[in-house]
């Protein structure tokens, strides 16, 4: 597929946002991608406009059953002046799984790839200056047919907006707390929850309140159908380091397979540190910290890229993880990510694109 992007400057470019104020998701750049589909159509129309409200009717598909996909990435200013984004392909390719599972018309991913190049590019001025700073990205698919009936749609927007992001960490990495939920669950096997797609977010806010409320700063879900294994934390993939082994839950179809968890995988591989995907349940890694054995946990994700887990809370019962520091995989597997990101770590595994 070879389509034409047309462009439509802003007359109106805003203030750019002070690298101190870079608060996550709050501002958006220049412009903004859309795409529009039509069924017997297919995907027409690529453009880049002014950044803006749509205009949409009231009775469309997504504001009433949710039908709708999206992706996340970023893209970082490299020290030698490049524009990188961290395997950009994967992102779009899980896009399409999404797409699969919601009924919503495959993207061509190739040229989705393009069309982000193409807008960040047009809009690099909003990547901020700053080490840790950078333009995350935010792809996604809505159902546009103004209808009430249950189906999937025939109409779509795909659209792609940006927003400035600050470093997670602009005080150093600070381990977080972690609740481990066994009331609520965000997903079953045969769901949803391999896919991003707003109903797993929407799912999962009670629980979040609810853990917040009480000090902590996520939600560790458990498996939906026992309570007993253990899935992923908000929005990041898990990692155990137990007795020199490092394990992460398999891929059963309840949780989101992250670029960042495979990254984390591979690059784990290369340094012949042991990694295995199977079950792992809350009372395996409770069983490890009283043998001594529970080294280190982290999340893993777009947003943070490494996210030590320094304390667990089960039923009442606390545990402390590596006295609450970050461990040495956990500070690895994060300088390394960081640094391919930003161009200073050599990209053995050709993972950055560069955008031109
Ligand atoms: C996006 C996301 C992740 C992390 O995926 P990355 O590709 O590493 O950013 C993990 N879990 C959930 C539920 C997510 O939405």
């Amino acid at each position: 597929m070879s389509m034409q992007i047309s462009y439509q400057k802003t007359s109106n470019p805003k203030a750019k946002p002070a690298s101190s104020e870079l608060v996550f998701g709050h501002y958006f750049s220049d412009h903004m991608f859309i795409m529009n589909y039509t069924e017997g159509r297919g995907w027409y129309d690529p453009r880049i406009v002014p950044y803006g409200p749509l205009q949409l009717d009231p009775s469309v598909m997504i504001f009433h059953y949710g039908q709708a996909t999206f992706e996340g990435l970023k893209a970082y200013q490299a020290a030698d002046g490049r524009i990188l984004l961290f395997r950009p392909s994967a992102n779009m390719a899980r896009m399409n799984i999404s797409n699969e599972r919601l009924c919503i018309p495959q993207l061509d991913e190739a040229f989705a790839v393009e069309a982000i190049k193409a807008l960040v590019n047009y809009d690099q001025d909003w990547i901020p200056d700053g080490e840790g700073n950078s333009l995350y990205i935010r792809p996604f698919v809505i159902a546009t047919d103004p209808y009430l009936g249950v189906r999937p749609a025939h109409n779509y927007l795909f659209m792609v907006v940006l927003s400035p992001v600050g470093a997670y960490y602009p005080e150093g990495i600070d381990p977080v707390k972690i609740y481990v939920e066994s009331n609520y669950v965000r997903a079953v096997k045969g769901g949803l929850g391999f896919t991003k797609t707003p109903g797993n977010y929407a799912a999962s806010l009670k629980a979040q309140e609810e853990a917040q409320e009480n000090g902590y700063t996520q939600v560790l879900w458990l498996d939906g159908v026992e309570k007993k294994y253990i899935e992923e934390v908000g929005t990041m993939n898990v990692f155990f380091k137990i007795n020199g082994e490092v394990i992460t839950p398999s891929l059963e179809g309840s949780i989101l397979a992250g670029i960042t968890r495979d990254s984390t995988i591979k690059l784990l591989r290369s340094w012949n540190i042991p990694v295995v995907e199977r079950k792992i349940s809350i009372d395996e890694l409770y069983a490890a910290h009283a043998n001594g054995q529970f080294e280190e946990a982290f999340g893993t994700g777009t947003a943070a890229v490494i996210s030590p887990i320094g304390e667990l809370s089960y039923n009442g019962r606390n545990i402390t993880i590596n006295d609450g520091t970050i461990g040495p995989v956990s500070q690895k597997v994060y300088d390394t990510i960081t640094g391919i990101q930003s161009g200073v770590v050599e990209d053995k595994f050709g993972w950055t694109v560069e955008v031109k």
